[in-house]
């Protein structure tokens, strides 16, 4: 059987090597942005960094209704340690599996939404439209998004969003925040043989973190993401056993629930690490959740029911995701996360995404275009 130009497309962005670091995602957006011009979208690059720019394309009127949103990242992580039995830059087909690095996470997503757009074409062109935030460094903390989200003539506006990340095309209604903060000791070296002289910066961490051990949230558990959690995920110190450190770092993984202002849980973090360190933050992506009775959210809900063969419920995503800073910076739209790769494989050795599950994805993206854009 002939492969559909979803499954086509998926394979030619997996072909491209985009590992990140350090990312080279202009392999992809070169395969990208062409085939959108020729559909005829209008695109705007947003610059990241040096050779990596988030790309965002637009096709439709200029209406009272804001346009459909999807979003869709084209970097991937590395192969990991582990011997692949694939190879994970070629595409490979077997039965119905598409093997590869970042055929689940998420190049099958970004192919399905793509092609969604060109069987929706003159729909999309005469209506209000659809607009794409596709976007570079995501495995390494949305930082592309997050850059992009800062920027308010890029991202305009829109009135629903599709995030395309890796869910088995099973509708999830939210996911959790992610706070990450760098705690900071600084101490006064000195020999090892005189620690009198100098000012320990791992003891100082050390009592901080310990402070953290019965730190609580006071926040009520959300219904479907539950509860806030805090991780310590590292502590570094000193150089050598025969000197007295003068620095330490520990970083914090916390993962917040709807609701929670992060500024607000930083503060009380720093308050309970009190005055021996310093805390910043290095990563800030707030939860997203959309109720499952959201007018729109029930529609997708009822396009997925008959193709994934049952009502979905609400659940939450473990992951976050780019919707994170996009659908804030949209002002807090409706925002579904669905998408053809099979979660329990991404960031997985000899990942690989279903073949059918792109064809399924394309489908329900096409639906959920002709119910926004008008039947
Ligand atoms: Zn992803």
């Amino acid at each position: 059987m002939p492969l559909s130009p979803a499954v086509e497309l998926t394979r030619r962005l997996v072909r491209e090597n985009t590992v990140n670091p350090p990312g080279n995602e202009s392999r992809c957006m070169d395969i990208v942005a062409p085939l959108l011009r020729e559909l005829g979208f209008t695109i705007a690059e947003h610059r990241f960094a040096d050779g990596r720019l988030n790309l965002v394309a637009r096709l439709g009127r200029e209406t009272d209704r804001p346009p459909l949103a999807f979003t869709g990242h084209v970097d991937t992580v590395p192969l990991g340690a582990a011997p692949w039995t694939r190879d994970p830059f070629a595409g490979e087909i077997d039965g119905d599996r598409l093997y590869g690095r970042g055929s689940t996470d998420m190049k099958s997503g970004v192919a399905a939404f793509m092609d969604a757009c060109r069987l929706r074409r003159d729909r999309i062109a005469s209506s209000c439209g659809v607009v794409l935030y596709i976007t570079v460094a995501e495995e390494t903390g949305c930082e592309g998004a997050i850059a992009l989200a800062a920027e308010r003539e890029f991202v305009g506006r829109a009135g629903a969003l599709v995030v395309a990340e890796p869910t088995g095309n099973y509708p999830l209604v939210g996911h959790k925040g992610a706070l990450w903060l760098r705690v900071t000791a600084e101490g006064v070296t000195a020999h090892g043989s005189m620690p009198e002289k100098g000012v320990n910066a791992v003891m100082k961490a050390a009592r901080a973190v310990v402070r953290l051990g019965d730190f609580d949230f006071n926040v009520k558990r959300h219904e479907v993401l539950g509860a806030p959690t805090l991780n310590v995920g590292n502590f570094h110190g000193g150089l050598n056993v025969n000197s007295v450190p003068d620095r330490a770092e520990i970083n914090l993984d916390i993962r917040t629930i709807p609701g929670q202002a992060h500024a607000r849980v930083g503060e009380s973090i720093a308050a309970t690490l009190g005055d021996e360190v310093t805390v910043r933050e290095v990563l800030g992506i707030e939860a997203i959740w959309t109720p499952p009775d959201d007018p729109w959210m029930s529609r997708v809900f009822a396009i997925m029911a008959p193709l994934i063969g049952e009502t979905p419920v609400a659940r939450g995503a473990p992951y976050f995701t780019d919707g994170g800073a996009l659908m804030h910076a949209l002002g807090g739209v409706p925002t579904v996360i669905l998408g053809p790769g099979e979660p329990h494989l991404a960031h997985q050795t000899d990942e690989y995404c279903l073949v059918s599950r792109i064809d399924q994805a394309v489908e329900a993206y096409c639906q959920i275009i002709d119910d926004w854009c008008g039947g």
